[in-house]
């Protein structure tokens, strides 16, 4: 049996009418860059999120950069990233012309806590970027309150947590801002590059709209010098007609969690991923703890079982960040995970053979 990472062929397959029709629509209206179509998933979206502001952008990237810069990092300022994160995470915070100060992550959930975070507060931190990290939430309430005492803003990156709920509240929504990326393989994605920022915040939502189109809301008011990070209209519809679709999909992606952890409890030398308390984790990514993983990973490639690993270098180890001298001791829980982590298999699409395959399979290569 073959079973993949990831299917978005499946995917395609099972909506091709609509989406075969909202691109035919946007090219007959000839709607391309920013216009209807982008506008109609801004709104939606923001429905959805139960959220004042969504815009669009380019992707998840430009969306942490944007928002970061709507609060005016001055270069000796400090913004707090999680050590096992993508490497946008942090690159943002260095576009946008702040220092990257990175934090370990706890060992359960893989994201920052506010005992992480709270030994890397300084007089220069301006800014904590939560990672909800393979759509699990980061306990939000201790973060927000200590961001409170402390004067900082706290920005959601939630480009692997579409749909992600912490205490019945929308991921994203509880931050000064959140980002999104719709990255064809993220839980809400687009057919090309597609971001967003969300916000409750006028000013933010103003300063957003404004530098992803050249620094204008309108034509040729341009306050400021902006850049070209506008969402187009072919991904705009795409993603209005996937919206429709995500809450089926994430209920899809937990009952295949469900079920690895049905079938893989009990496994002696395995680790599974624990969903944090009051949340609905939307599992991006399956990611399982074991011993000689780059050896069971093979195993499972051998057997027709494709895996992930995210990701294999934390962030302060990667040759980006040689300039910043850390060593393991310094983010020993990232450290550990980088070369035990293992993503198994995980989209909705999966049928249960796929799935009891792949559990049988990582039974026997342990
Ligand atoms: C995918 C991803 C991003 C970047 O999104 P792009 O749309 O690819 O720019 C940022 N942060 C995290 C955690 C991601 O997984």
């Amino acid at each position: 049996m073959k079973v993949p990472f990831l299917d978005l062929k499946a995917q395609y397959s099972s909506i091709k009418d609509e989406i075969d029709a909202a691109v035919s629509a946007v090219i007959q209206e000839t709607a391309f860059i920013s216009g209807k179509f982008a506008e109609q998933f801004e709104e939606a979206f923001a429905n959805y999120l139960g959220v004042d502001h969504c815009i669009g952008c380019a992707n998840g990237t430009d969306a942490i950069e944007m928002a970061l810069a709507a609060i005016g990092l001055q270069p000796d300022d400090e913004v707090i990233v999680p050590a096992n994160s993508f490497i946008a995470t942090s690159e943002a915070v260095t576009t946008a012309g702040g220092r990257v100060v990175f934090a370990d992550v706890d060992p359960t959930s893989y994201n920052i806590t506010v005992e992480t975070i709270t030994p890397k507060i300084t007089d220069k931190t301006k800014a904590v970027i939560a990672v909800h990290l393979y759509g699990n939430p980061v306990d939000m309430d201790p973060i927000i309150d200590i961001a409170g005492r402390q004067n900082l803003k706290i920005f959601e990156d939630s480009a692997q947590a579409h749909g992600a709920l912490y205490k019945g509240r929308h991921i994203g929504t509880i931050g000064d801002a959140g980002t999104f990326s719709f990255y064809p393989g993220k839980n809400l994605g687009a057919y090309g590059d597609a971001g967003a920022i969300v916000t409750n915040n006028a000013e933010i939502n103003v300063f957003c709209r404004r530098i992803k189109n050249h620094g204008r809301l309108d034509k040729f008011d341009h306050e400021l010098e902006g850049r070209n990070s506008r969402l187009d209209g072919i991904q705009g519809a795409i993603l209005e007609v996937k919206l429709k679709h995500l809450e089926k999909w994430l209920e899809g992606r937990r009952s295949v969690a469900e079920r690895y952890n049905e079938l893989l409890s009990d496994v002696a030398g395995l680790t599974l991923p624990v969903q944090t308390e009051d949340s609905r984790h939307v599992y991006h990514l399956y990611v399982i703890q074991v011993d000689n993983r780059d050896e069971v990973r093979s195993r499972l490639k051998e057997r027709g079982v494709s895996t992930g690993v995210h990701y294999p270098v934390a962030l302060p180890f990667l040759g980006a960040y040689q300039h910043l001298k850390h060593s393991p001791a310094d983010f020993p829980v990232a450290h550990r995970a980088m070369s035990r982590i293992l993503s198994l298999p995980m989209c909705p699409e999966l049928s249960q053979e796929q799935i009891e395959y792949v559990a049988e399979n990582v039974k026997a290569c342990l």
